[in-house]
């Protein structure tokens, strides 16, 4: 039993707790006789040091010393007493303050964590979030189990595709340019190349567009040359109906002499000569002149567009072929175009292209050239 239910156990419940009441009683009566000082609880009240001046202040060491310590001791209480009382906080600032505490110890505390994380040896951590954090790095560098992205084709109408119709057009001089032509025994022009031409390159033409190219059937001196730009340009002439006084036959193709041997130029070249050949039973002959490879378009289209030009026969030894096989010969040149336009960089030598099930052939290489997705 503590001294301050002593103290008000008499003012309350006298009669319904008489018996307490009487215990209490006499406790305090021995108290009394037993030492003259008042009750603790006097002093908590604050006026104690009036009311009890001589006895000790409460400790039992400072009894029979001189008053004089006790006094200053009370008073010393009497005045710390209101200040401690002025200090005492608000309940609800005592709540925002604790809060206000639990905030700033959370905030360090993830700050210093997220700063130590760096020092933290990886084999401390959980396996599973290593793992996870470094499934992507780990694929990448594998290169097997991750999904690679499904390159996406160009479409169709996005290749850009020019065709020269030899000769046809107004030439050089705004004046008509047949091209090589032949002759009857009177003289008369009976064959002129730019028909030829024209008959074929229409056709290659028809079939590019019908693949959803985008194509521009160019004339030979088409001012769109200037600049021009597409994934592949040929130009497209038949060989001189001189009599040479022996058998000239053959088909040649040739590049631009001023672009590298290493190129796209030379991929079209042999995409052009491998699935004509593989169509026209015609050699391939090599006897290129200054207008093959010094081609007045080669001097006009811009540098990145490829570009070629097949002589289809020579018009007196291959009349036949060329008078009567336009559909053919459109055949073979669209066959070598999309050889190269649809395995652009593929040097995986002579074989069917695997990407598409027509029928014409990719060329074998001397120099391969970079490969690009495939
Ligand atoms: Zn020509």
């Amino acid at each position: 039993m503590t001294e301050e239910s002593v103290n008000s156990q008499p003012n309350n419940d006298d009669d319904e707790h008489s018996a307490s009441a009487i215990f209490v009683e006499l406790m305090r009566q021995a108290a009394a006789k037993a030492s003259a000082k008042p009750a603790p609880s006097a002093i908590d009240e604050g006026d104690a040091a009036d009311n009890a001046p001589s006895p000790a202040g409460g400790h039992p060491a400072a009894e029979g010393e001189p008053s004089l310590a006790p006094r200053s001791e009370a008073h010393q209480i009497r005045r710390v007493r209101p200040r401690l009382v002025l200090r005492r906080p608000h309940p609800s600032s005592m709540a925002s303050g604790f809060l206000g505490t639990i905030f700033v110890v959370v905030v360090s505390t993830a700050l210093v964590a997220t700063l130590l994380m760096f020092f933290v040896n990886p084999e401390f951590l959980n396996p599973a979030v290593v793992q996870g954090l470094q499934l992507e790095r780990d694929e990448i560098i594998a290169g097997i189990e991750a999904p690679r992205p499904t390159p996406v084709q160009t479409p169709q109408w996005l290749r850009r595709i020019g065709i020269i119709s030899g000769h046809h057009g107004r030439g050089q001089n705004l004046d008509y340019d047949p091209g090589a032509v032949c002759y009857d025994e009177y003289r008369r022009v009976v064959l002129t190349e730019e028909s030829i031409n024209h008959a074929v390159a229409t056709r290659v033409v028809n079939n590019l567009e019908a693949l959803n190219f985008t194509v521009d059937m160019l004339d030979e001196f088409d001012p769109r040359l200037v600049d021009y730009r597409a994934d592949a340009l040929v130009s497209i002439h038949a060989n001189s109906c001189i009599d040479y006084g022996e058998i000239v036959t053959g088909y040649i193709v040739s590049k631009s002499d001023a672009r590298p041997d290493t190129g796209n130029d030379v991929f079209l070249r042999e995409c052009i000569a491998l699935n004509y050949a593989a169509n026209i039973p015609l050699e391939r002959s090599y006897n290129e002149t200054e207008d093959m490879i010094n081609n007045h378009a080669w001097r006009k289209i811009h540098p990145l567009t490829p570009g070629v030009i097949l002589e289809m026969g020579f018009m007196l030894a291959d009349k036949e072929i060329l008078t009567t096989q336009h559909d053919l010969l459109a055949h073979a040149i669209t066959m070598g175009i999309l050889c190269y336009i649809e395995n652009t960089g593929y040097s995986a030598g002579l074989a069917q292209s695997s990407s598409r099930s027509a029928d014409y052939l990719v060329p074998l290489l001397a120099t391969p050239t970079p490969i690009f997705g495939r």
